[in-house]
């Protein structure tokens, strides 16, 4: 018996105990431990809401569908199991769209379900409440999408999108749940055999022999190798064993944004502070669950100098390989088991030669030592350095809290400044760069976790996901925000010339964000100097209380679209205007 099933008592000893379409899914999701839900209440899925936390499962309502949306992504990321994200129809709908393509292109497992309507009436486009082909929409982005018409198929329909998000390269699944499933009764017992718990969702993908021998002797031949950790070695959970490679190899490795803290940035072989010399001048580079996109160049041109370069890649998406520049030794697995072949095939392994070692050494140690004076700055209004060189700090103090951060400035300086020490602490913006991600993240982190969160945001990112900070303060969640606030988008100084508009970058000139978080009975604090600063943030982290420090930044601290101004088009026609 469905332990959420109606128990009604039978009025005569023929007639069954019957279970409906609200239960069952609930019943569905608990089977498969899926326990939290993410998502915005509304027609039809208002009382599936209530009943889910009647049931024991975890649900927590956001104010907009986006920023639930984002929670459940990061929530499959962190979990490894799909998180869950529940809308309305139509606009609920294509809010939670933006989150669940995000999802699909950072490889993170996630459910989208949405409740929709009528399938008679959206088919004949005969005009319902919130009309529109879901489905249709959601296709081409995500990795599957599926609708469930029957009560009975609602247990196949939920296996069917588990395995779809976690199974493979990880990603977004939409499933579409019109009104009238919800309500459609069945027999209990019935029902409950319907349900599929699913097995193994993500089998274990073991490299064939061939491709590892093949990667180890192009390691073996290189004289200045290098390892780059991405999200996708942080998403495997193979920490001890990407450890293990990395210390028996004596390769140096870089760590991606989100792969930070695998290994402590301040491990001795950590490359990260060597970037650029490491990308150029390196012989041999071992790509582990990182793409070669935009975000590392492509692989080619001048961020990767002239001498030629082989690639080895570990990856569970074939079609992954070749995608920028030839792979010469494609390893083609889940990440846990190709890391673990790797390292049984290395049987006795020269690490790589001394002045290798001792050049990126070098390098990292420059540059750290050129920053360090400038994050020891007490500068008031504060610079991007200053406010920095004291979060870093609490961060190493602090070492199991999980930093979220986007922004333009706020996000490059800060990616680079705060050294990251244990694995899937930092959760950023991630393949797209996207904006918006800061209070979902920020919220799911708290809740799949249990940590507490420190959110370092620009005012600008902040913005669109900004209201949030309610549920934040409903939900009693521990987390920091801060805002480095320097009254615009980039900067804050931009000046327009022919009106009495602002300019199109800038926002009201020294806003108090502290006081939205007061609004709804959180901590708020204005900090105008590192020290305040430093002393608000160990409060907030110590109390556990929801608090927003707002940093004031100097507006004219930042610089256009941080370390990608790059990517603007520029006017020819510039000079005329
Ligand atoms: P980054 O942005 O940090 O470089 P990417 O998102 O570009 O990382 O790359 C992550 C890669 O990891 C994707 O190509 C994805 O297919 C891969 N991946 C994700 N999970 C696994 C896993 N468990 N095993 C192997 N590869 C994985
Ligand atoms: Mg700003």
């Amino acid at each position: 018996m469905a332990d959420a099933a109606v128990k009604t008592a039978p009025a005569d000893a023929s007639e069954a105990e019957l279970t409906d379409g609200f239960h069952l899914i609930i019943d569905a999701l608990k089977l498969n431990g899926l326990n939290t839900i993410y998502g915005v209440p509304g027609i039809p899925i208002t009382d599936f809401g209530r009943m889910a936390q009647a049931e024991g499962i975890r649900v927590i309502s956001f104010r907009h569908e986006q920023n639930a949306g984002y929670a459940a992504s990061i929530a499959g990321f962190l979990t490894k199991k799909p998180g869950v994200c529940l809308t309305v129809s139509a606009p609920g709908f294509l809010n939670g769209l933006t989150a669940l393509a995000h999802a699909t292109t950072n490889c993170f497992p996630m459910i989208l379900i949405s409740g929709s309507s009528e399938r008679e009436i959206v088919d004949l486009q005969q005009g319902d409440y919130e009309e529109m082909d879901q489905l249709a929409i959601a296709k081409p982005l995500c990795k599957a999408a599926f609708r469930v018409l029957h009560a009975a198929d609602i247990g196949i329909g939920l296996a069917r999108a588990i395995r779809a998000a976690v199974s493979g390269r990880p990603g977004g699944v939409y499933l579409d749940l019109p009104a009238k499933l919800f309500g459609q009764v069945m027999d209990a017992e019935k029902g409950e055999k319907s349900l599929v718990k699913v097995i193994d969702a993500a089998p274990a993908q073991i490299p064939a022999p061939d491709s590892i021998k093949r990667a180890l002797d192009v390691l073996k031949g290189a004289k200045k190798p290098l390892i780059i950790l991405g999200k996708g070695a942080a998403y495997a959970q193979a920490d001890d064993a990407i450890r293990s490679l990395v210390e028996k190899s004596g390769i140096p490795f870089l760590p991606m944004s989100m792969g930070k803290g695998l290994l402590p940035d301040t491990h001795p072989l950590c490359a990260g502070a060597a970037r650029s010399t490491v990308l150029k001048d390196s012989d041999v580079v071992m790509l582990i669950g990182a793409r070669l996109n935009w975000l590392l160049s492509h692989g080619k041109g001048k961020a990767w100098g002239e001498a030629p370069k082989k690639f080895v890649q570990i990856d569970i998406e074939p079609k992954e390989m070749d995608s920028n520049v030839e792979i010469v030794a494609p390893v083609v697995g889940d990440i846990g088991s190709c890391v673990s072949a790797l390292l049984a095939g290395m049987g006795g392994w020269a690490t790589p030669p001394a002045d290798w070692i001792k050049t990126v050494t070098s390098k990292r140690d420059e540059n750290v030592a050129k920053m360090a004076p400038r994050l020891m700055n007490n500068n008031s209004p504060m610079d991007y350095h200053g406010a920095l060189g004291v979060l870093r700090t609490i961060v190493k103090e602090r070492p199991d809290a999980i930093l979220v951060n986007e922004g333009a400035n706020t996000l490059d300086l800060a990616r680079g400044i705060i050294d990251m020490y244990q694995p899937r602490k930092r959760i950023d913006v991630g393949t797209w760069g996207i904006m918006g991600i800061g209070m979902g993240y920020s919220i799911a982190a708290a809740i799949e976790t249990g940590k507490p969160v420190l959110a370092i945001e620009g005012d600008s990112a902040f913005g669109f996901s900004g209201m949030e900070v309610e549920t934040i303060c409903r939900y009693k969640l521990p987390v920091c925000i801060v805002i480095f606030n320097n009254d615009g988008i980039y900067r804050g100084t931009d000046v327009n010339k022919v009106s009495s508009d602002p300019a199109p970058t800038v926002f009201v000139k020294g806003s108090r964000y502290d006081k939205m978080m007061e609004a709804f009975g959180g901590v708020g604090v204005n900090a105008t100097s590192p020290d305040e600063l430093r002393r608000a943030v160990n409060e907030a982290m110590d109390s556990g209380k929801p608090t927003l420090i707002n940093a004031v930044l100097d507006p004219a601290a930042g610089s256009e679209s941080g370390r990608i101004g790059n990517l603007n088009p520029q006017s020819a026609l510039k000079k005329k205007a």
